[in-house]
């Protein structure tokens, strides 16, 4: 068994010594159970009672109450992920599906290959399929392309993964996330980012979570990335809320993005003066709030602060 770490005088316990500490924990605990590959988890009930309620508590905070709300599927398609622009910006991040295609001949070459130990999806093809790198990005190419002047909100929520296999149990290979999207004038996907960030940081902190914003960047691929990253740090698109799990390093549990015109070009999303749009969302990790709390509240529910408990409905 792993120590836990000393109660702090706001209820919430000092952050574990090392991701290494707080796996273990979760692990003995029985609350996450490990698999062959690294960063792919089987969640207890523990977990998923927690990360429903956090949904339900995430949902309950939306201003726009005529937003439409949609449950993705854990696939998108290929088209439509190629739009965003994901494969050119963060290569290594992405997960396709390939799938076998051929008839009877082929399947024999197939098997044949497999007994020899070789390599046999190599007879597969990509499907028209991919799995979505960000829980918005399935939504933008179903929108109406003329966006109306007051702007579009919509909330969606849905399954992620992105390829970085880490034994620090905050960086899931796949992980669900609820985001409240915006998609209007610049003014109007500014605000949205703005007032997000206040009203995500209440909430988590009602949830009992030390939590902070910080100016953060997304993890954009090789050399050009490194001059993106500067650039969206510099132009301050991206804030993350974050809490210390750790010792080593804080972990980003929601954020809040301004896309600028990005998926208003790439999607031909229009204002009424043929204006790409502009967009912003905020996405709260679901996976990683509910890591959160049981990383600050320990690792059963029932013993959480009451209300704690009263937020998430547990
Ligand atoms: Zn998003």
């Amino acid at each position: 068994m792993t120590a836990r770490p000393d109660q702090t005088e706001a209820g919430a316990r000092a952050p574990y010594a090392t991701p290494d500490d707080l796996r273990q924990a979760l692990v003995d605990a029985g609350v996450l159970h490990l698999t062959a590959v690294d960063g792919v988890h089987h969640r207890s009930w523990d977990w998923e009672r927690v990360l429903r309620g956090v949904e339900a508590h995430v949902m309950a905070k939306r201003v726009a109450t005529n937003a439409p709300r949609r449950w993705f599927p854990p696939v998108m398609p290929r088209e439509e992920f190629l739009r965003t622009d994901y494969v050119r910006s963060f290569p290594d991040l992405v997960g396709s599906i390939d799938v076998f295609t051929g008839g009877d001949r082929e399947h024999r070459a197939l098997l044949e290959v497999l007994d020899e130990g070789g390599d046999w999806t190599a007879h597969l093809t990509p499907a028209e399929v991919m799995l979505p790198s960000s829980v918005c990005h399935p939504l933008y190419g179903t929108l109406p392309h003329d966006v109306p002047a007051e702007g579009l909100d919509e909330e969606c929520s849905g399954w992620s993964f992105r390829h970085e296999p880490s034994l620090d149990p905050a960086r899931m290979q796949v992980f669900r996330m609820y985001e409240f999207v915006r998609i209007g004038t610049p003014e109007q996907a500014l605000a949205h980012r703005d007032e997000w960030l206040e009203r995500g940081l209440s909430a988590l902190a009602e949830l009992g979570l030390p939590v902070r914003a910080e100016a953060a960047n997304d993890p954009f691929f090789g050399r050009v990335g490194t001059m993106l990253a500067v650039n969206q740090l510099d132009a301050q698109l991206k804030y993350e809320m974050c809490v210390d799990l750790t010792e080593v390093r804080p972990t980003a549990i929601a954020s809040s993005n301004y896309h600028e015109d990005h998926f208003g070009q790439t999607f031909g999303l229009h204002l009424a003066d043929g204006a790409p749009a502009h967009s912003a969302c905020v996405g709260f990790g679901l996976d990683r709030v509910t890591l959160a709390l049981f990383a600050v509240h320990g690792m059963q529910p029932d013993d959480w602060p009451g209300e704690v408990r009263s937020a998430l409905s547990l």
